[in-house]
C-alpha cells in the first residue's frame, strides 16, 4: 500500500486503474453491481475531497478506470478504500496500434535501465484490427529498437513487465511493477454497524480494522478506568480511533467514552481479587450491550485472542459472554498469533501508536483466574448492584468527536 517507485521516471501518467476485490467479482450480478457502485461513489467523493480533477470514470472487467491528470496524488487516499485490491497508474491512449506502441515506448524510455529485461502483456475487449499477441510483439520490437540500451525480452522473470489493456476505442498502458496493493475487502457500509470495544492497545485496533475491511460501519466505545489508568491511556485510545477513522473516510468520527473507574472500584472493594478482570469485562460487555441497542448495532467486537490473557481462555470467554444476551461478540483475532497482529498493525500504520507507553490498569490482579467458575462469578456479582451500576455508567457516557481538538469533549 505504498506508492514508492512510481516517481522513478518523469512520465506524466493520466489515468488510474483500480481493481475490485476478487470476492466482489464472484457475487451475483445485482450484488456485484451494488458493491461496485458503492466503491465508485466512495472513490469519487475521496477524489473530490482531495481536490483531484477527474476527467472521466468508467468500469470494465472488474476495474474502475479514472482519467485524471493527477493519478499519483490520488493514490494515498484510494489505498484506504476497502473493496479495492490494487491500483495502477497508467498512460491512456487510443486503441490505434501505433498510439499504443508510442505510449509504451514513452514509458519504457524513462524506465528501462541498461542491461535490464522486460515483458509485454495485453488484454483486449472489443473489436480491433489486431489481436493481443500482435500488440505484444509490436510493442516489444519498438522497445528493443527504440531504447538501444542492451535491453532484452524475458517472459518468465522480467525486471519490468508492461501491461496493455485495450477496451473499445481506448487503451491503457501501465507497468506491473508499479501496481500498488489496495486493502481488499468490501466497501464500507456494505455490512451493518458493529460496536467496537477499543482499548487503545494493538489487538482491538487490528480487530476493528478487520471488521471495517469486511464492510462494517464501526462505532467506537472506550472504557475509561481512571484512577486505575490515567489520561495517557485515554489519549492513546482517542488517537488510535482517529488514525483508524482514516479508513472509513471519516465515518467513525466519534468515540463513546465510558467512565468505568467507579465500577472497577466497587469490584475491587467487594469481590475476590482473582476475578477482577472477568468482572470488569462482564460490566464492559453489559454497558456495551445497552449502547449497541441504543445505536442500532448488530453486534459487539473485541480484540480478544485465544489464550492471550487470563481473561481470554476459551473457558473465560464463555464466562464473559454469559453476561449479555442480545448481541454476539465478534472476535476477529481469535486465532491470531501476536506477530500476525503486529504485522497488520504495521501495515495499517497503528503499530507505533498502540505501542506507546501509557499507564496500564493498576487494578489487574497478580494471579487472575484462568478458569473462573460461573457460580463464583455470579456469587461475586451478587455483592454488586449490577443494574444500577450499568444504568448510572450509561448516563455518564461522553461523546468525544475525533474531527475536533483532542482537548475538548
Ligand atoms: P488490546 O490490545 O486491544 O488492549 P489485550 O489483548 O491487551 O487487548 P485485554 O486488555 O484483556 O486484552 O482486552 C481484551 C479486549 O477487551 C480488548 O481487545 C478490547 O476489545 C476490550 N477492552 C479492554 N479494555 C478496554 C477498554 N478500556 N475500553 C474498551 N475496550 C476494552
Ligand atoms: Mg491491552
Amino acid at each position: 500500500m505504498r506508492e514508492e517507485g512510481i516517481h522513478n521516471h518523469k512520465l506524466q501518467y493520466d489515468a488510474l486503474i483500480l481493481r475490485f476485490s476478487g470476492e466482489i467479482g464472484i457475487k451475483s450480478r445485482p450484488v456485484r453491481l451494488r458493491l461496485e457502485k458503492r466503491i465508485e461513489e466512495i472513490v469519487k467523493r475521496e477524489l473530490t475531497r482531495e481536490g483531484i480533477k477527474v476527467l472521466g470514470v468508467s468500469k470494465f472487467l472488474g476495474r474502475l478506470i479514472i482519467n485524471t491528470p493527477e493519478p499519483i496524488a490520488a493514490i494515498p487516499r484510494l489505498t484506504k478504500v476497502f473493496g479495492i485490491s490494487s491500483l495502477s497508474p497508467a498512460l491512456r491512449t487510443s486503441s490505434n496500434l501505433q498510439d499504443i506502441v508510442e505510449a509504451s515506448l514513452r514509458i519504457a524510455k524513462g524506465l528501462l535501465r541498461p542491461g535490464s529485461t522486460f515483458a509485454v502483456k495485453c488484454r483486449r475487449v472489443g473489436s480491433h484490427p489486431y489481436r493481443s499477441p500482435e500488440v505484444c510483439r509490436r510493442v516489444g520490437e519498438a522497445i528493443l529498437n527504440g531504447i538501444g540500451r542492451d535491453v532484452k525480452v524475458n517472459l518468465d522473470e522480467p525486471d519490468t513487465s508492461f501491461s496493455i489493456e485495450v477496451r473499445g476505442a481506448d487503451a491503457y498502458v501501465y507497468v506491473e511493477n508499479e501496481t500498488i496493493k489496495g486493502p481488499g475487502g468490501f466497501p464500507k457500509g456494505s455490512q451493518g454497524k458493529v460496536l467496537c470495544l477499543l482499548s487503545g492497545g494493538v489487538d482491538s485496533a487490528v480487530a476493528l480494522w478487520l471488521a471495517m475491511k469486511r464492510g462494517c460501519y464501526p462505532l467506537l466505545v472506550y472504557f475509561d478506568n481512571e484512577p486505575y489508568t490515567d489520561d495517557t491511556t485515554t489519549q492513546r485510545a482517542v488517537e488510535v480511533a482517529k488514525k483508524l477513522s482514516e479508513w472509513t473516510q471519516g465515518f467513525c468520527n466519534r468515540v463513546y467514552l465510558v467512565p468505568h473507574g467507579n465500577n472497577l472500584k466497587e469490584i475491587l472493594d467487594r469481590c475476590p481479587r482473582r476475578l477482577t478482570c472477568i468482572l470488569c469485562k462482564r460490566m464492559m460487555y453489559r454497558i456495551a450491550e445497552v449502547l449497541a441497542d441504543r445505536l442500532g448495532a448488530e453486534g459487539l467486537l473485541t480484540g480478544e485472542a485465544l489464550g492471550e490473557q487470563a481473561s481470554q481462555t476459551l473457558h473465560n470467554l464463555r464466562i464473559l459472554e454469559q453476561a449479555i444476551v442480545k448481541y454476539p461478540v465478534h472476535r476477529p483475532l481469535l486465532g491470531f498469533d501476536k506477530d500476525e497482529t503486529h504485522k497488520i498493525a504495521r501495515l495499517i500504520g497503528v503499530y507505533e501508536l498502540t505501542a506507546r507507553k501509557v499507564k496500564e490498569c493498576t487494578a489487574a490482579p497478580e494471579k487472575p483466574a484462568t478458569k473462573a467458575s460461573i457460580e463464583d462469578v455470579l456469587e461475586a456479582e451478587e455483592r454488586l448492584d449490577v443494574d444500577t451500576m450499568v444504568r448510572k455508567t450509561f448516563e455518564g457516557i461522553v461523546v468525544r468527536r475525533l474531527d475536533r481538538d483532542f482537548s475538548g469533549t
